[in-house]
């Protein structure tokens, strides 16, 4: 089959909330394109003395609402069309919970797991001297996504403000605490993706011992699978990249967690039948949750899909025909821009936190936080019976209306 391309994946998604609203030529055709695309060589001096050069981008999508914000990835199948799509996803993420930013995304192609240390730290500082003055922290702010973590912001937070002479902890978000990370960052978009759950289960009639399959154990779907847990619904499988584990009595997901650190995979847990990914994600359950790539529920297989509802953490995880296919057999998608937005939130908690240099207390994140996501979530379930949509198609409602007011109030 051929590689689908997200990208044309999102405009499909924009199409059909343009349509209900009858948004004007001009305002789409400005949202069809990104403002900015950069590709960077970025090399590295390996351990062994040679250099290598890897291949890098920053797409910043459009800026109408402020600043563009979105994360790194380091992946070895990141291209030019992933980084345009989830820079897309990240603009209209910003707008569906009113943070006051456009959207961003960068990305390495490349396999992080084959670098030591010391080469990882090197590419990250080579990639920020790249991305230059084309970020900071009232242009452009990075943050992580796959296969980077708060230590690499760490590293590329110290590259930017040893470039500028200056400390510059607002350049970038998902930092360790200790240099202005926030309280709850780690597990923010697993948050936002609980308080979208609740609000879901209330108008479904889902709650307490629900089930749950996740796909994907890293930042995301870990604290999801223990936050769920923690509220009393029932995780029955879970993935990595290697595969993954089923147990329809539940599994415990701190203990997956040691196991997957000793092993370096969720596969092989003592407590769990081994089952593959594309298993996964057909299970009969309640609520399936794709916490890892794009394009893995596709019109091959989503007329496959037994769960009732589709919380996506994952950016990007559904093609525009899949949803189709959902759509008819009643299954709700709480969709990515709504149901993984807590992450890029806590990262504007952050900012904010940088910008003032005053730090809030965990409770104090949280406070925040829910409010937003329930306000959010209640705003596109609005929409969605105004329009008689899908909650993709009414949370673009939003963030274009959004989107649309300020480049309106800007003049362009
Ligand atoms: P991560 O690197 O922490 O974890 C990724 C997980 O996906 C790992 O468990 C990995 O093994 C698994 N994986 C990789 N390839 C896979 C495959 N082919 N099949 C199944 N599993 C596979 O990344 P993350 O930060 O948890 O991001 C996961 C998803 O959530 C991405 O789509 C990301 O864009 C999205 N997201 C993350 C954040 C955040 O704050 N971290 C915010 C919003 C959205």
């Amino acid at each position: 089959m051929a590689k689908i391309n997200p990208f044309d994946s999102a405009l499909k998604q924009l199409d059909q909330a343009a349509k209900l609203i009858d948004l004007d030529a001009d305002t789409h055709d400005r949202l069809k394109m990104p403002m900015r695309e950069l590709h960077v060589s970025v090399p590295v001096k390996m351990d062994d003395g040679s250099t290598k050069v890897y291949e890098g981008y920053r797409v910043q999508y459009d800026d109408s609402r402020g600043p563009t914000k979105g994360g790194l990835r380091f992946h070895p199948d990141t291209d030019i069309n992933e980084v345009k799509a989830l820079a897309f996803w990240m603009t209209f993420k910003c707008a569906t919970v009113g943070i006051p930013y456009g959207g961003a995304k960068g990305g390495i192609t490349i396999n992080p797991k084959e670098l030591s240390e010391g080469e990882l730290e090197r590419l990250s500082r080579s990639f920020i001297r790249q991305l230059g003055d084309f970020i900071g922290p009232e242009i452009d702010i990075p943050a992580p996504d796959v296969y980077t973590n708060p230590q690499i912001m760490g590293w590329m937070m110290d590259e930017f403000s040893q470039i500028h002479g200056k400390n510059c902890p607002a350049v970038i978000t998902g930092k360790p605490l200790e240099i202005g990370g926030s309280e709850g960052r780690g597990y923010a978009t697993a948050q936002g993706g609980v308080y979208c759950t609740i609000n879901l289960a209330e108008k479904l009639g889902f709650g307490e011992g629900s089930t749950v399959a996740i796909q994907g154990f890293g930042n995301a779907g870990s604290y999801m699978a223990k936050i769920l847990t923690e509220k009393g619904y029932k995780i029955i499988a879970v993935s990595d990249s290697k595969g993954g584990i089923m147990n329809v009595e539940g599994l415990d997901p701190a203990e997956v967690e040691k196991h997957k650190q000793g092993t370096g995979s969720v596969q092989g847990y003592a407590g769990a039948e081994d089952i593959s990914n594309e298993e996964l994600l057909e299970l009969g359950c309640d609520i399936l949750v794709p916490a890892a790539l794009e394009n893995v529920i596709t019109e091959e297989n989503a007329g496959n899909i037994k769960a009732k509802a589709v919380v996506e953490l994952a950016n990007g995880p559904t093609t525009p025909e899949a949803d189709a296919i959902m759509v008819k057999n009643g299954i709700v998608v709480v969709p990515d821009i709504l149901a993984n937005a807590g992450g890029v939130t806590v990262s504007y908690f952050e900012w904010v936190q940088n910008l003032a240099n005053y730090y809030w207390t965990e409770e104090e994140v949280l406070e925040r936080l829910k409010p937003i996501m329930d306000k959010s979530f209640e705003l596109t379930w609005a929409n969605k019976e105004k329009y008689g949509c899908d909650m993709r198609t009414a949370a673009y409602v939003l963030a274009t209306e959004r989107i649309a007011a300020a480049m309106k109030a800007r003049g362009m």
